[in-house]
């Protein structure tokens, strides 16, 4: 579950073409390059035994929680790249249920020289606002307003870096966002160097790569599973930006709709997930090693 103000990028199969062609032109300029290391990340964890500061505990359905997801998830992803890419080495920036902080994850991912880097989280909608009229007094209508859960999301969304943002969203953002995952959501502060060079380098090399690769994710998911989806979006997720790698965000799926909690939790709807995920991790990794032959 990310929060936040989003971007609507590529939902039409024209525009995902457009990106594809576009990312393969790039990647002629990384000669004899090859994915040896994928950096798989299971979003959240319960608070490590003493811990201080900021934790994010991520959503929950009627009897499961996001964390234990997107962990087993993880596990099930990390055996099928390995068995399924040859030579290729996945690492997990969580193992345990115990959470790690995003700039620990990114860090990690950094010190293993990952080439990608695949973010496992489970959507959730926020409750819902009711406002009903009850009653009338002096002609005038009395209002009973209730928040209700709301179990409408469905599918799977595709999560890229991006900060597009004016103050108008700015302000929006902070109506939206909830709770644990403001800390993973800021915006670039303009006065950090690292920050600003770490911005700048994601959108000249990884941004189209991203781009790419949650649209061969998405199209599996779609096309293979028939699952609905939300699409691809831009979003300030630090994480992604910080892993200086192309870097993918999956929502899998909403873990507070029922049929949604099922399938997450489910053996079946795990292995298609990643089974999913792996066929797209395979065509971009040899459209990428292809064109640099
Ligand atoms: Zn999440």
């Amino acid at each position: 579950m990310i929060y936040g103000f989003v971007v609507l990028l590529a939902s039409s199969p024209l525009f995902s073409f457009a990106l594809s062609n576009s990312s393969q032109k790039d990647s002629v300029i990384n000669n004899g390059y090859k994915i040896k290391t994928i950096i798989v990340d299971p979003g959240h964890g319960v608070r490590p035994e003493g811990a201080k500061g900021n934790f994010s505990p991520g959503a929950s359905g009627s009897y499961s929680f996001e964390r234990n997801v997107t962990l087993a998830i993880a596990f099930k992803l990390q055996k099928e790249i390995e068995k399924e890419l040859t030579g290729v080495k996945a690492v997990l920036t969580r193992n345990t249920e115990e959470d790690v902080s995003w700039p620990r994850r990114a860090e990690i991912a950094n010190q293993n020289k990952g080439d990608l880097f695949i973010s496992l989280h489970c959507n959730a909608l926020p409750p819902r606002t009711i406002r009903e009229v009850v009653g009338h007094k002096h002609g005038k209508p009395i209002y009973h307003t209730e928040t209700v859960p709301n179990h409408s999301g469905k599918g799977v969304l595709l999560l890229v870096y991006g900060f597009h943002r004016t103050t108008e969203e700015e302000n929006a953002i902070k109506s939206t966002q909830i709770e644990d995952d403001n800390q993973m959501n800021a915006s670039v502060d303009p006065n950090d160097p690292a920050a600003v060079i770490l911005t700048n380098e994601y959108l000249r090399k990884f941004r189209k790569q991203s781009i790419h690769l949650a649209t061969l994710i998405n199209s599996e998911f779609v096309d293979t599973d028939g699952r609905k989806s939300e699409g691809i979006r831009e979003q300030g997720v630090l994480v992604l930006c910080h892993s200086a790698m192309p870097a993918v965000l999956v929502e899998t799926g909403y873990i507070d709709n029922p049929d949604d909690e099922n399938y997450l939790n489910s053996e079946e709807g795990q292995n298609e997930i990643v089974a999913s995920i792996v066929r797209a991790l395979k065509n971009y990794k040899d459209e990428v090693e292809q064109v640099s032959q």
